[in-house]
């Protein structure tokens, strides 16, 4: 239950004023959500609108805002008035009766969910199993790479929902096991993150085998162009549902820099970090799968309960991992930004950025994984002075300066501004130190600024 999850406004019916079928409401019901969140407002009645088999939408918005069931809900409803008028999917497997070998039939899904990472995708089907609590008849099955075949094929026969990673839905297409022609509805989950990882002609294939399809849902962090040119290939005349911008993002996030001189200083200052008593579970990133190991075995030999995540481990082993991470039997999850993408643990009170990310849309990803389902977080990165483009670029994307802070005894030689810090500085003192006096500062190259 997440009660603190923002409520829409002027919709005071809840869930039942947006006329979903009973086993969803029940469902809803149960897990604890009142009110729809903006985000669900805003999708679920044109998702729905049933004359015109639901429009096509792209909606952006951020994780933790409830969008997962912005989507799931109008394409299970569709499922679930399906059954009930003609309950046609259960059991494929048994087809031939009893004591007798099932005739193969590829599974035939009505719906597809893709998601970029495994993480999401398991997280996704995770949510629409709990929707589906009180529905008899409408199966899911996730398909990701890294699983054993033979257990995602035992799965995947008689599913009406299939939530999936692109590449191992089209083996298994190409394998024969899945027909995807009888789609009816597709969903794109963090479509701009699809797409940094190259899955663009991945998508062009799945529309193509996916073509007489009633309808396609997109979500996406942000509508940059490269997201409406997949759009405007892939979808019908789509409405947009715009809620958040990257500046008004994250605003129960608190955000804190910390300039360090060198990696053993880094170091420091994360050890310095991960003894705050306010740390429920923390995630590391780390910039490597090299260093996310190495990381998490020095934290394990501190008596930390720590453990790394990358995409260098098993399927096994990363989803073992994440169950005792949400179980709280592990405290710091030391990952790399793939592994971490899409997990939802409301108990991640710190995000620490030890190694920055490559991309700038990477760093707001990685700091909603706190601060989950309206709660508060606290996101914390520590950058060398090489690392000041980079982390103008976060400020640029997200449209604003992360304060820079410092800690007594841990304090950096040279502090360094950059140019967003600076010009904030100048209007705003109170950045701890660094503000007392930016202009004089600022006048002189960084690379000879005296040792503090
Ligand atoms: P998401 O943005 O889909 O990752 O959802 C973030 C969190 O919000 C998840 O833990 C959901 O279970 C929760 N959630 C989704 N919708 C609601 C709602 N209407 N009320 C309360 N919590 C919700």
């Amino acid at each position: 239950m997440n009660p603190s999850i923002p409520a829409a406004v002027g919709c005071d019916g809840g869930f039942a004023a947006l006329g979903l079928v009973d086993s969803l409401l029940r469902a809803v019901a149960d897990l604890g959500y009142v009110q729809p969140t903006p985000v669900q407002l805003a999708a679920i009645p044109p998702a729905l609108a049933r004359d015109a088999d639901g429009a096509d939408l792209m909606v952006s918005s951020q994780t933790g805002s409830g969008k997962t069931a912005a989507y799931l809900l109008p394409v299970l409803d569709a499922l679930c008035r399906q059954v009930a008028a003609e309950p046609v999917r259960e059991s494929r497997r048994s087809s031939r009766g009893p004591g007798r070998a099932p005739r193969f039939e590829p599974a035939a899904p009505q719906a597809l969910v893709l998601c970029p990472t495994r993480e999401l995708a398991q997280q996704v089907a995770h949510d629409a199993v709990d929707l589906l609590r009180h529905t008899r008849g409408v199966r899911v099955a996730t398909v990701v790479g890294g699983m054993p075949y033979a257990v995602q094929l035992q799965r995947l026969a008689g599913a009406a929902v299939v939530v999936a990673t692109p590449g191992r839905l089209l083996d298994l297409h190409r394998g024969g096991h899945l027909r995807l022609d009888t789609v009816q509805h597709v969903v794109l989950d963090e479509a701009d993150r699809m797409l940094d990882l190259g899955f663009a002609e991945d998508l062009a294939e799945i529309h193509r085998l996916t073509e007489g399809r009633r309808q396609t849902l997109m979500f996406s962090a942000t509508f940059a162009p490269r997201i409406q040119a997949l759009a405007a290939r892939i979808m019908r005349a789509p409405q947009r549902v715009a809620l958040e911008t990257p500046q008004d993002r994250h605003t129960h996030i608190e955000q804190r820099l910390y300039w360090c001189d060198s990696p053993s200083h880094k170091r420091r200052v994360l050890d310095h970090w991960l003894r705050d008593e306010a740390i429920e579970q923390a995630i590391v990133f780390a910039s490597t799968q090299i260093e996310c190991d190495e990381l998490a075995q020095d934290l394990q030999q501190a008596g930390f309960a720590a453990v790394a995540l990358h995409g260098a481990l098993s399927q096994g082993l990363r989803n073992r991992r994440l169950q005792a991470l949400r179980q709280g039997q592990v405290q710091i999850l030391v990952a790399t930004d793939v592994a971490a993408r899409g997990i939802d643990v409301p108990s991640i009170t710190h995000v620490f950025n030890y190694g920055l990310p490559m991309k700038a849309e990477d760093y707001v990803h990685r700091i909603g994984r706190t601060g989950r389902a309206g709660r508060r977080g606290l996101a914390v990165t520590m950058a060398e002075p090489r690392d000041r483009r980079r982390i103008g670029a976060i400020e640029a994307f997200s449209r604003q300066p992360i304060p820079a802070l410092t800690i007594p005894g841990l304090e950096p030689q040279r502090p360094i501004d950059t140019p967003r810090q600076a010009r904030r500085a100048d209007g705003h003192r109170g950045w701890g130190k660094r503000s007392e006096a930016p202009r004089a500062r600022r006048a002189e190259p960084a690379a000879r600024r005296a040792p503090r």
